[in-house]
């Protein structure tokens, strides 16, 4: 029985913290650096810009550019994936009365919800349990939102950068500077093409990450500066399609039970969503827990059964699918959380500091309200005369008395009770939500998902076939997720690549985007792992299963623009 995290990457997070490397007078000055325009990002560039609007002497000591916001997509939003059904609480804080919800991108409010549980054949109808209940909250497309928060930043005034990934962390005398952008135009072995363009050095007085799930940077700086919480972090693997649909859909629908198996044995955990896009479009995902053991299951495979289903296929009836996309979700919850979310000249947010409500299935304006509230404290920072080590640290203080802390905090051991299987988990989740966290079932222990000992049985076999027209199979799904990947770049993916056959077979089967195949036998015990570093959309998955994912070339990578 292996487990993958006895098969490390070739991956040290001190590889990735440099000091500035380039001549000063080549140096890009901002004022405040942002990593990632996603909605954590995109809300604090917003908020810098309304309050840099009310004190334009900050701005004047900020210089040309006070506010940059960095993205590896081709533009904001080309890498947001999400179900999107959001709490508008945070949104209407940040952007106040300059914009009702109405004149958002939006599908409109949730018009109604049911939840069933599934068996192979059959949907039973239960109640909404509490985290499920929806009313209130809005139908995005967040890749549509994150255009929208975009242009919202630059019109403040932030200046955003696409297609560059931020690759190290610039550390001087103990505190963050910045970052270094990786470069662009390497060929496979990493030589110089024509269009070779080196990455830069950028320099900021405050940086705030705010990558998202599995982020990068966020890793190594927790790493960096010992900011690791008190469990591990742990991650669920959503895979999601859109669809052109005959007819619309009049609400939203969660589901439980099939094609997820509830055998403690397996720790299988999750469920589908379905949420209508308007009138002629429905979104339908898959989200699942990586603490699964079974080396045969796939994610992706999983959702294309669930199409299957009678309910579903109903749904779909006459319909067309026109996009496709997955990514990770952070679920290790409260414990998670980094023990501090500042360090000297940084700040964390959104997803990237794990600020998501599993039960809820919620992020988005935890990561809005966590980037307003990072805004506020770089911004303190700047002022003349403050402490920036103190004003910085007011960040911790602002989230520990925010909705974010004591919603997280409700549902702090939420996660791990599904590890006691499907039907205990979840009788024990419900309990906890309607005493709204005073039901304790104690501190349970947290594992990394790549320390689970895996079996592998013979799930692959029931997959459905694809038909290219209901079920589709990977390559058909990366190709419908836009991805823009160079064949020819440099090697993204940090893995070992001599593993027992069931490691190979665990990585085989959880990535979506095929980039992994169990290879030749090495005759030692061991066999080769292939990789197509190419298909990779970017999920994160490989890094919670004993991988490493870093950030490809600026630009490579999915195009949603439903998602
Ligand atoms: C399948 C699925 C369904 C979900 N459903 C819901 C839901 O219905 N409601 C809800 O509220 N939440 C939901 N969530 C969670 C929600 O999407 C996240 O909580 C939210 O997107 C987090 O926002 P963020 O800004 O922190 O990160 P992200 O949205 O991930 O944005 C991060 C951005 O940073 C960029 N980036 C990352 N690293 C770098 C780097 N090194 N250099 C340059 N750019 C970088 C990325 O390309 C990306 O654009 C769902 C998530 C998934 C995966
Ligand atoms: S290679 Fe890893 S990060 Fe890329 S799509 Fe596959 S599992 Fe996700």
């Amino acid at each position: 029985m292996s487990r993958a995290s006895n098969f490390p990457p070739p991956f040290s997070s001190a590889d990735y913290v440099t000091e500035p490397t380039d001549p000063a007078d080549e140096r890009i000055e901002v004022g405040v650096l942002v990593v990632g325009a996603g909605p954590a990002g995109l809300a604090c560039a917003i908020r810098l810009g309304q309050l840099i609007e009310q004190n334009p002497e900050v701005a004047e000591r900020l210089g040309d550019v006070p506010v940059a916001v960095i993205e590896k997509g081709k533009q904001p939003g080309s890498h947001l994936l999400s179900g999107a059904v959001v709490n508008p609480r945070a949104l209407r804080r940040l952007l106040g009365e300059r914009f009702r919800m109405e004149d958002l991108p939006s599908f409109g409010p949730v018009p109604g919800e049911s939840v069933y549980v599934l068996t192979r054949r059959a949907a039973l109808p239960i109640p909404p349990p509490p985290p499920m209940r929806n009313h209130g909250n809005w139908i995005f497309s967040l890749s549509q939102l994150g255009r929208f928060l975009g242009e919202r930043a630059e019109e403040g005034g932030a200046v955003i950068l696409p297609e560059t990934s931020a690759q190290k962390l610039l550390v001087s005398h103990g505190r963050v500077v910045g970052v270094r952008t990786g470069d662009k135009g390497r060929g496979r072995e990493g030589g110089e093409l024509g269009n070779f363009e080196a990455g830069s050095d950028l320099v900021a007085k405050v940086t705030v990450l705010a990558e998202g799930t599995q982020g990068h940077l966020t890793g190594v700086a927790i790493d960096r500066f010992g900011l690791r919480g008190e469990d591990p972090q742990v991650w669920e693997l959503g895979v999601k399609e859109v669809w052109k649909v005959a007819k619309p859909l009049d609400r939203i629908i969660h589901t439980m039970g099939w094609p997820l198996r509830a055998g403690g044995k397996y720790r299988e955990f999750g469920g589908s969503f379905i949420y209508p896009m308007g009138k002629d479009m429905v979104t339908i995902g898959l989200v699942v827990g990586l603490d699964y053991r079974d080396a045969s299951l796939s994610v992706h495979d999983l959702l294309q059964e669930l199409k299957t289903h009678p309910k579903i296929r109903k749904i779909l009836a006459g319909g067309e699918r026109v996009q496709w996309g997955a990514k990770t979700i952070p679920s290790g919850g409260f414990h998670a959380l980094p023990s501090r979310l500042h360090a000297p000249g940084l700040l964390l947010c959104g997803d990237g500091a794990g600020m998501v409500n599993i039960p809820r299935l919620k992020g988005v304006h935890y990561a809005i309200e966590s980037g307003r509230l990072a805004a506020e404290a770089a911004f303190r920072a700047l002022q003349r005369g403050a402490t920036p080590a103190t004003a910085l640290s007011s960040y911790d203080d602002a989230v520990r008395g925010s909705f974010i802390w004591d919603d997280l905090y409700e549902v702090r051991n939420m996660r791990q009770v599904f590890g006691r299987g499907f039907f205990v988990g979840g009788a024990l989740a419900s309990a906890m939500t309607m005493s709204k966290g005073r039901v304790e079932v104690g501190k349970l222990p947290a594992e990394p998902d790549a320390d689970q000992p895996l079996l592998v049985t013979d799930r692959d076999k029931s997959y459905p076939a694809p038909d290219g027209a209901l079920v589709f199979d990977k390559l058909s799904s990366v190709f419908a997720s836009g991805n823009k990947t160079r064949d020819d770049q440099p090697n993204h993916i940090r893995l070992e690549r001599r593993v027992p056959s069931d490691v190979a077979q665990l990585w085989a089967h959880m990535c979506p985007a095929q980039v992994y195949e169990v290879g030749a036998d090495e005759g030692d015990g061991t066999v080769r792992v292939e990789v197509a570093p190419s298909n990779c959309v970017q999920c994160g998955a490989i890094t919670a299963k004993g991988g490493r994912l870093t950030p490809p070339e600026g630009g490579s990578g999915p195009e949603y623009s439903l998602t």
